[in-house]
């Protein structure tokens, strides 16, 4: 028996190792047959070889031994049976006389069987569903924090894990791959014009194309919002690259059918070949975001693939940021100022703040630049007070029958602290806010209209106008200009050049301005350079006038010279815009300046 124990006891061991490992349920019950038939048997040939009484005890305690053993309750059960049976057989061969009594003694290992088992799976059941849950609970927080939940297509958080692994595959074995930033144009239109469920139906539509037109191996990311990006492998030419992205944009300038109607979007797409491994992926980023924002802006629902001009373009960006950075801006920056004409009145409304930078390491930077340079670097704020703080010291010296216009950026509007800032600065300057306007682009009411409601609200609490900078040239809902409480609408230069060379641009500038008009607002067309473009604008009603044709922006101090030349510089615009012969098919005949004052009197 001794050896036939040892054995048992290193099977059984052996047994307790195999189970350490993860094992399906139908091998935990081959393991726990083994080890309750070995167990079992053991006993078994024990007694049948030579009988002692006490040893049938071992039957009552393998019964609950067993029960636990067992990962099935059936085969527990078929073990308890088997004990009891076993040992009554036993005891009615050898020991007749104690059958009852050993009839109890089954009865009560059967019990201890049934409640061991009963414990034991109870407890074992509910650590293994509270595992279960955990691990549900787990896989379910890693869905939601690598999958975007709208679009289902991996989050931002997994883009840039992929980024990474694809940089160290570069770095690791030179395997090149593409990034492609994209970006949809026209897309908040149709979120505001159809609501935000079309708009969500519209972001399904648009990963679903991105999946169907993207290379085999690529990955599409959600970035948030409109944004998309997508990596691939790169093993062709450029070509490849062009046609890979041609195909991504294509499928996004298709209609889409959606339940509120058909919409046409298109998306615009900014490529790098990411295949130099000394970059991070911030500058990877940064050049496809440079390709996207060329897109965006020169090619729209296009695709640009980042170039070398481009790394020479990149490199001054990023010059001008730092000098930006670094520039002593009270110093280097200042203000010019060009008049805006009434025509009723014959006078010089107002004027409008220009800012101007005259770096002490790059020379005279315009606007365009450091603007975007200011908005990029986070200087935004910095930028705006400092011009803010000229213009409200300059409107001491300006006429006091003139209003002054003052730019702000959309990156002015962004922040609650931000705004609070510039109407504390406008309030402290104790200047009289009426005389006041600010200029927004529409672009800056796009993102949040709430928002944007509310920070023009509280600098309009100063008692300050708002008029829309460069009206038409982005997106107008029109219905949010007198939520807004707008009081003029500037009309961009782009509407005003194509007058004598497109016959459609004549309407469409007539159209804006009736459109301010019954929308009950002051109108000022910008951007006059002829005295033709003049005629137009004047003809079709406009009331105010801004442009080089009148006068270029201006120091402050040639603003008292040029006001005293005002008088005769009006008969001269009198002689000059009554000659023009505006096209006879126009809906409304050239007016010189008197003869719009006597029609809008
Ligand atoms: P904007 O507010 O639409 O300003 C009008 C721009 O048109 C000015 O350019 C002005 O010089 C130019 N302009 C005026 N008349 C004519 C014309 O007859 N023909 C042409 N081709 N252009 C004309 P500028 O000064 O280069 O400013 C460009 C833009 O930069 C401004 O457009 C404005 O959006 C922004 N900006 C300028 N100064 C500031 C500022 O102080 N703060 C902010 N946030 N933005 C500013
Ligand atoms: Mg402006
Ligand atoms: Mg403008």
């Amino acid at each position: 028996m001794g050896p036939l124990a040892i054995f048992f006891c290193l099977a059984s061991g052996a047994m307790w190792l195999w189970t350490r490992k993860h094992r399906t349920a139908f091998e935990l019950e081959i393991c726990s047959a083994v080890i309750c038939s070995a167990l079992f048997s053991n006993t078994l040939i024990h007694l049948l070889v030579g009988f002692e009484a006490e040893n049938l005890m071992y039957f009552a305690i393998m019964m609950p031994a067993f029960a636990m053993m067992t990962p099935n309750l059936r085969i527990a059960i078929f073990w308890t049976v088997l004990c009891v049976g076993a040992m009554l057989v036993i005891v009615h061969i050898n020991l007749p006389s104690m059958f009852t009594e050993y009839v109890s003694v089954g009865i009560a290992g059967a019990l201890g069987a049934a409640g061991a088992t009963t414990l034991v799976r109870g407890a074992i059941f509910n650590a293994v569903s509270a595992r279960l849950e955990a691990v549900k609970e787990r896989e379910e927080a890693l869905r939601i924090s690598v999958k975007d939940t709208l679009t289902a297509l991996p989050n931002r958080r997994s883009f840039f894990d992929a980024f990474e692994d694809r940089l160290d595959g570069l770095r690791e074995d030179g395997r090149k791959f593409l990034l492609i930033l994209i970006d949809l144009d026209g897309f908040k239109p149709v979120n505001d014009v159809y609501g935000h469920s079309t708009g969500d139906d519209l972001l399904r539509a648009v990963s679903g194309r991105l999946l169907a037109a993207s290379p085999r191996g690529a990955m599409v990311a959600r970035l948030g919002g409109d944004e998309f990006a997508l990596l691939a492998d790169h093993r062709a030419q450029t070509n490849e690259v062009r046609r890979i992205a041609s195909r991504l944009v294509d499928a996004l300038a298709l209609p889409y059918s959606l339940p509120a109607g058909v919409v046409r979007i298109s998306g615009s797409a900014g490529v790098y070949v990411c295949d130099r491994g000394e970059l991070e992926c911030s500058a990877m980023i940064e050049r496809a975001d440079h390709a996207l924002y060329r897109a965006k802006n020169a090619r729209p629902g296009e695709a640009v693939v980042f170039s070398d001009l481009d790394e020479v373009d990149l490199a001054n960006v990023n010059h001008v940021d730092r000098c930006l950075r670094q520039a002593d801006l009270e110093k280097e920056m200042s203000l010019v100022f060009q008049p805006q004409f009434d025509l009723v009145n014959q006078r010089v409304s107002g004027f409008e703040a220009l800012g101007r930078w005259n770096s002490a390491q790059l020379g005279a930077v315009p606007p365009s630049i450091f603007i975007a340079a200011a908005e990029r670097t986070t200087q935004m704020s910095r930028v705006t007070h400092i011009l803010l703080g000229k213009a409200l010291k300059a409107m001491e010296s300006l006429p006091k029958d003139a209003r002054l216009a003052i730019n702000l950026s959309a990156h002015d509007l962004m922040s609650e602290s931000n705004v609070q800032k510039i109407a504390e600065q406008i309030r402290l300057s104790g200047v009289d806010a009426s005389r006041l306007e600010l200029e927004i682009t529409e672009t800056a009411m796009l993102d949040d209209q709430d928002f944007a409601a509310r920070s023009l609200g509280e600098l309009q609490a100063c008692g300050v106008s708002i008029a829309l900078d460069d009206f038409g040239s982005g997106y107008s809902n029109f219905s949010y200009l007198q939520r807004l409480h707008v009081s003029k609408l500037k009309i961009d230069r782009s509407f005003v050049k194509p007058l004598m060379s497109e016959a459609s641009a004549a309407k469409i500038l007539r159209t804006l301005i009736s459109l301010s008009k019954s929308l009950n607002m002051e109108c000022v067309v910008e951007g006059i350079e002829k005295p033709e473009e003049m005629a137009y604008a004047t003809a079709f009603g406009a009331r105010y006038l801004q442009g080089f044709l009148l006068a270029k922006p201006m120091p402050a101090e040639e603003v008292p010279d040029f006001m005293a030349r005002v008088p005769a510089w009006i008969e001269q615009m009198r002689d000059q815009v009554g000659e023009v012969d505006i096209d006879a098919a126009m809906p409304q005949p050239a007016l010189n300046l008197s003869t719009i004052r006597r029609a809008q009197s």
